[in-house]
């Protein structure tokens, strides 16, 4: 069979996993098209008009797939974590791509709820496959395999990859002079590894000389360490992963600045991006901005902030201790 993936949601985080799974048990894969202005129209046509970017580049993807594929691939991730949720949206994708998008291709969903435990979440590959027709025994081997890639891939995360080099080549994003500093880039996976929609942010970064950090280089275990400061147990887990990593980065001093890019209209940014803005005012003070991006933000506008972002960057770094901020420097040195 041939399975259509969309490259949208958290595709940069676990296609090395869906991808062997399904070719492992013989299927032919044929992914979307990368992100462009066709996909974004005709998903933002399609879907629900108070849906989040996100959702609407989903919707864009999976009409890119119509006829070029037997079926696609649609993943309800219910929970990726034990005892956390993740954004409601994910749960309700099937159903909004089945009512949206007309004619609707066939699909394949993993429901996929990680919630008890993770065992538990791979029944969900196990009566996905079943369904296709594979043995117990195939679809057991299959998910080693596929494991196996995953927990690889994620290792090179935290060495210090990220899924736009792996996806798109290191050689593109080769820092040419030397390095200026490094700044940290926090944003959903969907956001900041989409070249398009991201408005090539990792790039334009990279090519004013500065190194980039991300959060999928943080150690989860810092991650749950940076949050713990918090009274109440973060769980939705890309909230966390946002805010824990962005924490970190700041408390053990690994970067000179922030972006921070959210889509309009999410709902989880809106809180998690806040609290990590108010500890970045209170205790480290460093040069932070925030970028809402929808289907109508243009280039124009983006690269003008993020050159007077990394303008302030630069100048602080040098004058911070010139500036008599209620009679002290900015710094403390
Ligand atoms: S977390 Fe925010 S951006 Fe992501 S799907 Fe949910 S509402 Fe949309």
């Amino acid at each position: 069979m041939k399975i259509g993936i969309p490259r949208a949601l958290l595709y940069p985080i676990f296609y090395p996993m869906w991808e062997t799974f399904f070719k492992e048990l013989g299927h032919s894969i044929v992914n979307s098209t990368r992100t462009n202005k066709r996909i974004l129209d005709s998903g933002a046509k399609a879907c629900v008009e108070d849906a989040c970017l996100p959702v609407k580049i989903m919707h864009g993807h999976v009409i890119d797939l119509i006829d070029r594929c037997d079926a696609v691939f649609i993943p309800r991730l219910i929970s990726i974590s034990q005892e956390e949720y993740i954004c409601p949206k994910f749960i309700g994708i099937p159903e909004m791509i089945k009512n949206s998008v007309k004619p609707c291709p066939s699909l394949i969903v993993l429901d996929y709820n990680a919630k008890k435990s993770t065992n538990m979440a791979y029944k969900g590959y196990y009566k996905l496959a079943s369904d296709l027709g594979s043995s117990k025994k195939d679809i057991k081997q299959a998910l080693e395999r596929a494991l196996g890639q995953q927990r690889a891939y994620e290792r090179a995360l935290l060495g210090g990859s990220n899924p736009l080099l792996a996806l798109e080549g290191l050689e593109t994003f080769s820092i040419r002079k030397e390095i200026k500093g490094t700044i940290g880039l926090i944003g959903h996976p969907y956001l900041i590894y989409d070249r398009y929609i991201s408005m090539d942010v990792y790039k334009k970064l990279i090519s004013h000389d500065y190194r980039v950090i991300v959060p999928e280089n943080i150690r989860p275990e810092a991650i749950e360490k940076a949050c713990s400061i918090y009274p109440k147990k973060l769980f939705w887990s890309y909230g966390k992963h946002l805010l824990g990593s962005g924490l970190y980065m700041l408390e053990q001093g690994l970067v000179d600045g922030l972006v921070l890019v959210t889509s309009f209209a999410c709902g989880i940014d809106s809180f998690v991006l806040e609290l990590l803005q108010r500890k970045n005012n209170r205790d480290y003070k460093k040069p932070l901005t925030i970028i809402t991006i929808d289907e109508h933000s243009g280039h124009a506008g983006f690269d003008t902030r993020l050159e007077a972002f990394i303008d302030m960057m630069e100048w602080r770094k040098e004058n911070g201790n010139n500036i008599s901020s209620h009679g002290k420097g900015l710094y403390i040195s």
